[in-house]
């Protein structure tokens, strides 16, 4: 999308309203002017709509049609639960129908609806609050944890709202989103939609809400505190994606100056862009590095080809989940693993492996896990409900036949995930031939992501035809910092002296056998980090496709041998301050014609 088509004509300040400068964190550049839509709830996020009269009627018919809807799952739940498990499952599923089928309940929703003309969905939320705040009012704790079984249900009407119909997300279009936090199903859904730009309260630099809306390449800002109490649906606002800034109520010369900085930034975007791509880069001193793009469409890596991309260096086979709105079939994951390998052609795709956690696969009602980026997710998942795995192995197995297809083992701890997953892989293999299937030959990778997999290196590079380092997850996992967490974000450091050395020694022993790494994490796409990672060693990088053009110009840019100097240099550093002041110091003297004054100094974008 050419960033100048999001610029709106500047809306005046209205009267009496104060210009507010909110101090913000960029996670995706990009300017955007224009109103907020506040975005409410975790689980399913929605918002209010204000009706026509002629709207009110088929609001409560959809309404009604929900909670049907609604009831029958829960119905066919307790008759399954019920004679399976005799304690507290069918207990609190039979309570949940109660509550659904209790007419003063739907009562009280339909009210709203036709009192405030109103979206269902604000209705509902509108109710729910008000009786989730009694609730935790009562002393009894008993009665007080049933607050829980409202937002339950109100959370099940909610999903059957938009189970099948449109989505309501519609009002979107146009609009700078507002949120405390954002999913990154919720992103997919907005994306026929085009918001303008996103503001979040949560939310890291490597989540994958803000990986999405770079590669969508939606301005994003995040760390703005208490977000939804500071803004409302219809506030005038620019959104600055450069610099991490929120402006709401701008001013008349305010909105001159962004709108004239916007298009000349943009202009200068769209014309690298347009960049013919020079085949293979090489670095001033005749290294060639090779450059991979993180796709899942086919038109993504039709894009990236022509920005110069050599291949799909990370396809995030979960991405499906949000596609297909639950577990993809083996047909569906076929389709989509040939349609993407077509695209890919001899350069080929390296597609990972359901990278999912136990919560997107169960019932919602599931028990939460404590820490789910430490718990059943990515590989551990596939090997505990292998059932899965055997379905996602076998479309990858019919896809890669006739095309180049590896794929990569996510969050291996050590040598024995990887051993598993090839003896599943190895038996799926000889049921298809054994069926007269055709099959192609997958080459095994695997993530390097948790600490330990960085000390197994060696055996890894052994196991496995080559490694691919995710440094959003290695740099979580290592600093004990979570990526999505906000709070945290300020130990998110990614030129943390512990991450380097363990880059290094990744790289170092794929080396040492002849095994290639693709450092596929949000590092590779950064140009203030790529000197460093070429510095370390690293001769393949895949990234989004709007850090294409960017990181090409660096790598031709720069000499390896003096990357290399500045890395030496930082081995001897005791502290991440250190390191950052001797980058930013050596971009700042060294490489100023690739990195211009007003390009913030390290800026991870
Ligand atoms: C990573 O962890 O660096 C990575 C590439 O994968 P993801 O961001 O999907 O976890
Ligand atoms: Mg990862």
């Amino acid at each position: 999308m050419n960033p100048l088509e999001i610029i709106k004509l500047p809306a005046p300040n209205e009267e009496g309203a104060v210009e507010v400068r909110l101090k913000a964190r960029a996670v995706s550049r990009g300017v955007a002017i224009g109103k907020i839509l506040c975005l409410h709830g975790t689980n399913r996020q929605f918002y209010r709509i204000d009706l026509e009269d002629s709207a009110v009627e088929p609001e409560i018919k959809r309404l009604r049609r929900a909670i049907n809807l609604a009831k029958r799952q829960l119905v066919k739940i307790v008759s399954r639960k019920t004679g399976r498990i005799s304690t507290s499952g069918p207990g609190i599923f039979e309570s949940h129908r109660m509550l659904i089928e209790d007419s003063s309940l739907q009562s009280k929703f339909e009210k709203e609806i036709t009192g405030q003309k109103i979206n269902a969905e604000w209705a509902i939320k509108l109710v729910s609050d008000s009786y989730v705040a009694l609730y935790k009012a009562i002393e009894n704790e008993h009665l007080r944890d049933r607050y829980i079984d409202i937002e339950d249900v109100s959370e099940r009407i909610l999903t059957a709202l938009n189970g099948g119909s449109s989505s309501q997300i519609a009002a979107a279009n146009g609009a700078i989103i507002a949120a405390r936090e954002l999913k990154p199903s919720t992103l997919v859904e907005l994306a026929d939609d085009n918001p303008l730009a996103l503001i979040t309260e949560n939310g890291g630099w490597t989540s994958h809400t803000f990986i999405l809306a770079r590669e969508m390449n939606w301005p994003a800002v995040t760390g703005v505190k208490k977000i939804l109490r500071r803004v409302k649906t219809g506030d005038h606002v620019i959104v600055d994606g450069y610099n991490g800034q929120i402006i709401l109520n701008p001013a008349a010369e305010t909105l001159e100056r962004y709108s004239a900085d916007a298009a000349a930034r943009s202009h200068g975007e769209h014309m690298s862009e347009g960049d013919p791509p020079a085949g293979p880069v090489t670095t001033l001193d005749g290294r060639e590095i090779r450059i991979f793009a993180n796709s899942d469409t086919p038109s993504g890596y039709n894009k990236a080809k022509r920005l110069g991309a050599q291949g799909i260096g990370l396809y995030r086979s979960e991405f499906l989940f949000n596609r297909f709105r639950g577990f993809p079939s083996e047909s569906e994951q076929f389709d989509a693993y040939q349609a993407i390998a077509r695209a890919a052609g001899k350069e080929g795709v390296k597609i990972r492996t359901f990278d999912l956690g136990a919560e997107q696969l169960s019932d919602q009602n599931a028990a939460k896990e404590k820490n789910p980026a430490l718990g059943l997710r990515a590989v551990r998942l596939g090997l505990a409900y292998k059932n899965l795995l055997r379905t996602q192995l076998r479309a990858l197995l019919r896809a890669s036949y006739g095309q180049r297809i590896d794929i990569v083992i996510p969050m291996v701890s050590g040598v024995s995930e990887v051993v598993a997953v090839k003896q599943i892989l190895e038996h799926e293999r000889q049921q298809l031939t054994a069926k007269g299937k055709n099959v192609g030959t997958l080459r095994v990778g695997a993530m390097i992501e948790v600490p330990s997999a960085v000390f197994m290196v060696k055996e890894l590079v052994e196991e496995t035809d080559f490694l691919c380092l995710g440094t959003n997850d290695l740099i979580q996992y290592l600093l004990a910092a979570d990526r999505d967490n906000e709070a945290v974000a300020g130990w998110f450091r990614t030129l943390h002296p512990a991450v380097l050395r363990s880059i290094r020694s990744v790289l170092d022993a794929a080396n040492k056998a002849s095994k290639s790494v693709i450092v596929c994490g949000e590092m590779a796409g950064s140009p203030y980090y790529v000197p460093v990672l070429l510095g370390l060693g690293a001769t393949e990088l895949s990234m989004n496709v709007h850090s294409l053009s960017n990181v090409r110009k660096i790598v031709s840019g720069i000499a390896l041998e003096e990357a290399g100097e500045l890395t030496e240099r930082l081995r001897h550093s005791r502290t991440v301050e250190e390191i950052e002041e001797t980058v930013s110091d050596h971009v700042r003297t060294h490489w100023v014609h690739l990195f211009p004054p007003e390009f913030p100094i390290a800026s991870e974008l």
